[in-house]
């Protein structure tokens, strides 16, 4: 039977909270002394812009917006995405008790932390899971690759994946032992909601899944809970595409042999596979106007736990 990842009390990843120590070995009281020596209160860093890591990844200027940008070189990124994940993994080989904190309600399938590369200042979401459920979470990752050209606009960066050479015990039940870290891309639009523009923000999440689409990916788990909203930026986020489909890429024309050529176009396998692929986008993007249009008809979905 697969490990339940179980509740915790919802709180903005924003607030800077009392962390738990964690020996990587069980679970310890809140203040109680880490391997580190320091105590276990801990306040949190800012996480990182967007345009931030999407300097770490592609090679770019620093983000002077960035609440971290002083640790993170003079006018260039010191350091590029692989070596962040190697010594993000290094880091957390040593310990999990500073710069490592869970910051959000869990899914069904992973818990958030707040991570910091306490070397370079970098901090971001680590999306953590046991054992159980790390296909799925390679499974997502391969999914982000595919959505590569819109990370930071409507899907969060992905920085990669790795292994915990010690395991997080989470809440004294779960073993954590995966994690993917990821920017931060907001809280859920369902905290938001009555404050926002709803049509504006419906329109903004339907250009999203529209970009997904247009990679050929179909997102399969259409949830509130799954749109982040970013107040700082006022931007739309999808997450959690553990359980999307990758489709085929189209063909390229010129392959098409010439027997398909003498076919109408309509009978095609390309063209029937293409009208069952927009089949689907149509009815996930219908699914996405119902979600949303329910979050306007009551204080909070029902459907989003
Ligand atoms: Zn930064």
């Amino acid at each position: 039977m697969a490990t339940q990842i179980p509740p915790a009390n919802r709180f903005d990843s924003r607030t800077p909270r009392a962390a738990t120590s964690q020996s990587g070995t069980g679970q310890t009281s809140k203040g109680a002394k880490s391997k580190s020596g320091k105590r276990g209160i801990q306040q949190s860093r800012a996480f990182c812009t967007k345009r931030c890591l999407l300097g770490l990844v592609n090679g770019g200027a620093l983000d002077r917006d960035c609440a971290n940008v002083n640790e993170h070189g003079t006018d260039v990124h010191r350091i590029n995405k692989s070596t962040f994940l190697a010594l993000m993994g290094a880091q957390l080989s040593q310990t999990l008790d500073s710069d490592f904190q869970p910051c959000e309600r869990p899914g069904s399938r992973g818990v958030p932390f707040r991570a910091t590369l306490a070397s370079h200042g970098y901090t971001v979401i680590a999306k953590c899971t046991p054992a159980d459920f790390v296909t799925h979470l390679w499974h997502e990752a391969a999914v982000y690759d595919r959505l590569q050209p819109i990370q930071g606009y409507c899907v969060p960066i992905h920085l990669g994946n790795l292994d915990l050479q010690l395991p997080y015990y989470y809440e004294g039940i779960a073993k954590l032992t995966h994690v993917m870290f990821l920017g931060y891309g907001g809280t859920p639009i369902y905290q938001h909601w009555h404050r926002l523009d709803q049509q504006g923000v419906l329109r903004q999440a339907e250009k999203c899944m529209n970009a997904i689409h247009g990679r050929d990916v179909l997102h399969r788990d259409v949830m509130p809970r799954n749109i982040l909203w970013d107040r700082d930026r006022s931007e739309v986020m999808i997450i959690d595409f553990e359980r999307a489909e990758m489709r085929r890429a189209r063909p390229v024309l010129g392959q098409l042999s010439i027997n398909r050529k003498r076919k109408s176009a309509s009978d095609s396998p390309d063209a029937k596979r293409i009208g069952s692929i927009s089949k689907l986008c149509a009815q996930e993007m219908e699914q996405l106007k119902e979600e949303m249009s329910c979050l306007g008809r009551t204080e909070v979905c029902t459907r989003q736990t």
